[in-house]
């Protein structure tokens, strides 16, 4: 029998350069695939073996803390009182079609808010820039290797758009009462908190996925996987909304982010990420290649 060639698709230095930053101490350790060939001069075999290290789950950048879980609840409080008081203030005044009509108005506009934040931090600034780097660092990690995002546990997830509902919010649950009003700003700040698990829910399969998730997706109330798939494949620049992904086909057919990519590199000079740095393919966790 003759043995042959031992083949590993990516050398060790290829594998460290493609893993986010932030998961380097773990992945480094043992995730990587090879492939073995063997052959015999009457019938040739080939083998495939995977080597895959311990479940992410047990990667400390993806798992929730203290302070990740007091942000999510100080988030999910700000907005249950803000949905408290348009409740409240329907009784009272026995109105309801207002609140519910900006209710709606509230969903519809917070996916293309997602949107727009997604194009931005997926395009623009880096790890250092005020205020968000961290989350452009998480979008960068995420293209790196987009399944990786449904080990992250709930709170890791949520927290940094937890901070931003609790800090928007909050004066707003102070200084308003006006239950049409609230009727818009809790659900659009619903819809901004969880919009990181509705991303997180559009990278699972329907198999492990809760049934009411999957029916939800199923009539379009939230981003589905085969709505988001697109957002990962080339040419990179498609698909961002991730609430209901109801603004996507409009944005993408329209071409409306590409014209404000062309109207700030313009402007300012700068390039947006699509232009110039292909991200990773779609991939699942059974499919080892540089995650
Ligand atoms: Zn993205
Ligand atoms: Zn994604």
């Amino acid at each position: 029998m003759a043995v042959v060639p031992l083949q590993t698709k990516h050398t060790l230095r290829r594998i460290t350069n493609n893993i986010p930053t932030s998961y380097r101490p773990s992945l480094l350790r043992l995730r990587f695939t090879c492939s073995v060939t063997t052959t015999t001069k009457s019938r040739p075999t080939r083998e495939n073996l995977v080597i895959v290290n311990p479940p992410l789950s047990r990667d400390t950048a993806l798992q929730s803390t203290w302070s990740h879980r007091l942000w999510v609840s100080a988030g999910c409080t700000t907005v249950f009182v803000s949905f408290a008081k348009s409740i409240t203030g329907g009784f009272g005044s026995n109105l309801w079609l207002e609140p519910a009509l900006a209710g709606f108005a509230g969903y519809i506009l917070a996916d293309l808010g997602s949107g727009a934040y997604h194009w931005a931090t997926d395009n623009y600034g880096d790890k250092s820039t005020p205020l968000v780097g961290t989350h452009v660092q998480d979008s960068l990690d995420h293209h790196e290797c987009p399944w990786t995002i449904t080990e992250r546990q709930f709170a890791n997830n949520l927290h940094f758009m937890a901070r931003g509902t609790t800090l928007m919010v909050l004066p707003l649950d102070l200084a308003f009462d006006d239950h049409v009003f609230h009727g818009f700003v809790s659900t659009f700040a619903f819809c901004v908190l969880f919009c990181q698990q509705f991303h997180v829910w559009a990278h699972g399969t329907k198999s492990e996925l809760p049934p009411l998730v999957v029916a939800l997706q199923d009539i379009g109330l939230i981003v589905s996987r085969e709505r988001h798939v697109e957002h990962h494949r080339a040419p990179y620049n498609k698909n961002y909304c991730v609430v209901s992904g109801v603004w996507n086909k409009v944005l993408d057919e329209s071409k409306f982010f590409e014209a404000l990519e062309m109207v700030v590199y313009l402007k300012l000079g700068v390039k947006p990420r699509s232009w110039t740095n292909p991200n990773s393919e779609w991939r699942e966790e059974t499919e080892i290649s540089k995650c």
